[in-house]
């Protein structure tokens, strides 16, 4: 069998599917390709199943990537607004739960039910379970060998993500498909992933399992006052999440456990004045849960009354709450990782309408590129911007 359409898009996810929807209403006909069973499977997981579909305050200082120019152009285009605009229009609920985070006030469905619904009433086609086995460049256009027989079209848009959560139908794909065009691609790694830890550090900590404590955790290149969470594996929570974004391995992390004690010296020192037969631990439950404050007393041989506590030692318990360094052992990799950092480098690619410049026709869009969004709703805003501006001119 062989079909004939104008616009073929590869994957049926956030950026997709927004893509599809804009160019199919420009009056073009689209068919949207996905080998899964099921459209937007990162969508309906996304945010605990309540997706953070964007945030308010994005702006380009939120994403990680080799070119921090290149994703401008399409997030001044495409704002949150808009997308705000559109869940309104449908009548999704939404709450905005940290500053600027807006997650739906039911589920995640919503997000992929107003997606469908824009597809199908702009009449784009999404043929799911379909593998792609060759994509050929036409006279004008590209010819794919699929599954589901040959397809033609005049225009391709890549658009099928990232290497996290292969579980979920994540490929490498759309890297191959930049490599076959002569594009680079920069070396990718997993990111907003929970950290590793080597034995010593896991020893005390996997005690701890469950347990979430507001911290700064910074690397040389970034930091992030964020709750922490310990896990029997390693350390997680947004902290660890976004800064696994800007770690790379052999790196270690800072952790002030302390974040809101400015000046801890003074404050011990006065502890110690008036309760001097008291111990550290008892300061420390101030702060800390009992668990907590009685791990980070035996780790660090904190025992002992203050009275026994010199100035001296005093000023190593401050500096060690204040920044405490661990080297994680790694991450945990993309089986759990929220997105994929590197991808298609920028360079090759026109920050307006994301056209390989040196192949007229074929686009990519999405996480597939090397645009890495921090945590809390800016990889969507990235996959509907870049998704958009697309649809639009094509
Ligand atoms: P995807 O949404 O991943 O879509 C790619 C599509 O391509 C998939 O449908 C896939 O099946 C298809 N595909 C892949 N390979 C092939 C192939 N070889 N042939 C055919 N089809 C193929 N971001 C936020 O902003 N807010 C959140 O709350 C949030 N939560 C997340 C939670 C989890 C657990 C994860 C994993 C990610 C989360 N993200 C979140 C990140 C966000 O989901 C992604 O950045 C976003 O989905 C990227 O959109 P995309 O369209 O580029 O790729």
């Amino acid at each position: 069998a062989s079909t004939e359409t104008d616009i073929v898009v590869i994957g049926a996810g956030a950026a997709g599917l927004m893509c599809a929807a804009t160019a199919a209403y420009q009056g073009h006909r689209v068919l949207v390709l996905d080998h899964a069973n099921k459209a937007g499977k990162k969508i309906l997981m996304s945010g605990g199943g309540r997706c953070n579909f964007t945030n308010l305050n994005t702006t380009p200082e939120h994403f990680v990537s080799a070119n921090p120019h290149f994703c401008k152009s399409a997030l001044k285009r495409y704002s949150p607004w808009h997308f705000v605009e559109l869940v309104e229009r449908h009548g999704i609920e939404h709450v905005e739960k940290a500053p600027g985070q807006l997650f739906c006030a039911e589920s995640s469905k919503e997000i992929l039910g107003v997606l469908l619904t824009e597809c199908e009433w702009a009449g784009a086609e999404i043929v799911l379970n379909t593998a792609i086995k060759r994509v050929s460049k036409t006279d004008n256009g590209f010819s794919l060998a699929t599954s589901a027989g040959t397809i033609t079209c005049q225009k391709l848009v890549v658009a099928c993500g990232g290497l996290s959560i292969p579980t979920m139908g994540a490929t490498g794909f759309g890297y191959q498909l930049a490599e076959q065009f002569g594009l680079t691609v920069l070396p990718t790694r997993a990111g907003l992933v929970p950290f590793t830890l080597q034995p010593d550090d896991k020893a005390w900590l996997a005690e701890l399992s469950g347990i979430s404590t507001d911290v700064v955790a910074s690397t040389a290149h970034a930091r992030f006052a964020e709750p922490m969470l310990i896990t029997h594996r390693g350390l997680s929570g947004p902290a660890m999440l976004q800064v696994s974004s800007f770690w790379t391995p052999g790196q270690g992390v800072t952790v002030d456990w302390l974040p809101q004690v400015v000046d801890p010296v003074a404050e011990l020192v006065t502890e110690r004045q008036r309760h001097p037969n008291r111990g550290l631990e008892r300061w420390l439950r101030q702060y800390f849960s009992q668990r907590l404050a009685a791990a980070l007393t035996d780790q660090f041989g904190w025992q002992g009354n203050l009275q026994q506590f010199s100035n001296e030692r005093l000023s190593a318990v401050a500096a060690t709450l204040k920044g405490w360094s661990f080297k994680p052992s790694g991450t945990e990799g993309y089986r759990t990782a929220e997105v994929t950092l590197g991808g298609v480098d920028t360079d090759a690619i026109s920050s307006k309408n994301f056209e390989v410049k040196s192949v007229p026709g074929l686009h990519f869009i999405g996480e597939v590129l090397d645009v890495t969004g921090q945590l809390g709703g800016f990889n969507f805003q990235w996959a509907w911007a870049s998704g958009w501006c697309t649809g639009q001119a094509l």
